[in-house]
């Protein structure tokens, strides 16, 4: 078994490239399967190695790892084998219409109620015609001529599908540059590299029904493969997500200090009707997965709920294997305890911050209650302090002054950590220490 992942290094990948491929890697991996990485680059303008080092950084940081890389740019020779064998079989014809032309021809068929279909019309060229256009310097572009069939095949996603060939434009299989289009290179490739799995977007259900067509006149079969179509992540309202996918780069998302795993568990879990535990590293999660569990309802992509999956992972991250983050950031005066008493209130791993600031660093603290801060600080307990302290100070805190619950509390925690909220106050305590809660009752920043 073999799988790909196929990027067009036009652009960064986002979390909706990023979701295809952690499915088909996950799937290869299940299966002990081959998975190849390949560029789909035969678009030379839009195509640029620094997009395609870039997908490679980012398959690094995912942890996803591939057995080959194949560039489509090094492999122009069997496309252009590939266009000989359909030219000598009359599937492919040159036709010499101007963008212009077509958008003209488009526009028209639409304004009479007529489908946008391709009307052949450079398969009635005479060789005059043919002549005078390549006279006039232009140089054609070839479509493949679709038969009039029915196209279908087994989706492992969607079930039966059936398309009517007659229903599409002859696809454009080389350009005017003469550079090959990806229907037929991924063709080619998928055929040559024995791929047996295609696992993508439900954005490519009409490629795939003409890419069985192409495959069947190059001398191969689309039965041999499996396609699976994905529904393509929406929006929380279920709007597309295309227009704010340049905001979700995988890129940016590093750079914002969101954890890989992190990213990994929800992009995984998206779309799986059964919600599985957090998975600490991809191990545990190729164990769980299953590619039947995935639905075929759109499954929305929020960056809160990206969030929120951030902040699960590391409330359960051990401290082991975080520990090398915690140093890259700079966090150095965390340790195991301190990171046991603070993981269940972050977000991104950037919010350490926060914490260590409020027990090994200063902050402004925010006194509310004067008297009652006061009376606090006299009664403080002395130093050494554990874990009972905080239990010790303030019941007898309470026995004097009548005080309970958030009333008792809030005012400490706002006087201590200069925060409404955060881990509990009996685990914080012993942290920040005896010099530094009296100098914060005091009012002094420290
Ligand atoms: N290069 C195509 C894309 O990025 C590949 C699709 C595929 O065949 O998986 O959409």
């Amino acid at each position: 078994m073999k799988l790909r992942f196929a990027p067009s290094p036009t652009g960064n990948l986002h979390v909706g490239n990023a979701r295809t491929l952690l499915l088909n890697w996950l799937y290869a991996k299940k299966k002990e399967a081959q998975f190849v990485l390949r560029f789909d680059d035969t678009d030379l303008e839009r195509s640029k190695d620094e997009y395609a080092e870039q997908i490679k950084k980012d398959m690094v940081w995912l942890g996803l790892t591939y057995d080959s890389v194949v560039k489509q740019s090094d492999r122009l020779n069997l496309y252009q084998e590939a266009a000989e064998k359909l030219k000598k079989s009359g599937r492919l014809y040159p036709c010499y219409e101007t963008k212009n032309e077509l958008d003209f021809k488009r526009k028209r068929q639409l304004s009479q109620g007529r489908p946008p279909i391709y009307d052949r019309t450079a398969l009635r060229l005479s060789a005059d015609e043919i002549a005078a256009f390549e006279a006039d310097g232009r140089r054609p572009h070839w479509r493949f001529q679709l038969e009039d069939v029915t196209i279908s095949w087994q989706d492992a996603a969607h079930g039966e599908l059936s398309f009517e060939a007659k229903h599409f434009s002859d696809p454009i299989l080389i350009r005017e540059n003469g550079a090959p289009v990806y229907t037929l290179s991924g063709v080619v490739d998928d055929l040559d590299l024995g791929i047996t799995h295609i696992i993508r977007g439900d954005d490519h259900l009409s490629n795939t029904a003409i890419q069985i067509h192409l495959m069947e006149a190059l001398g191969g079969d689309g039965k041999d493969f499996v396609f699976a179509h994905l529904p393509l992540l929406t929006g929380a309202d279920g709007e597309g997500l295309s227009k704010r996918l340049g905001s979700l780069g995988l890129k940016d998302l590093k750079e914002e200090n969101y954890e890989p795993m992190a990213l990994v568990n929800y992009l995984g879990n998206l779309g799986n009707s059964e919600e599985s535990d957090i998975a600490l590293n991809l191990e545990a999660f190729i164990d769980s997965f299953d590619l039947s569990k995935f639905g075929k309802s759109s499954p929305k992509f929020s960056q809160e709920d990206l969030q929120r999956a951030n902040g699960k992972f590391l409330q359960v991250v051990p401290f082991e294997q975080i520990k090398e983050r915690l140093d890259a950031l700079g966090f150095t005066k965390t340790t195991k305890d301190f990171w046991n008493t603070i993981q269940g209130n972050l977000t991104l791993l950037t919010d350490v911050k926060e914490y260590e600031d409020i027990c090994f660093s200063t902050i402004n603290p925010k006194i509310k209650e004067q008297d009652f801060i006061e009376q606090a600080k006299e009664i403080l307990p002395k130093a050494p302090w554990d874990e009972e302290t905080w239990g010790q100070w303030t019941s007898a805190l309470k026995t004097q002054t009548g005080r309970k619950g958030k009333a008792l509390f809030m005012p400490l925690r706002q006087a201590l950590t200069a925060e409404d909220h955060g881990p509990e106050m009996k685990k914080l305590l012993p942290f920040i220490g005896y010099e530094k809660t009296l100098k914060r009752l005091n009012g002094q920043s420290e």
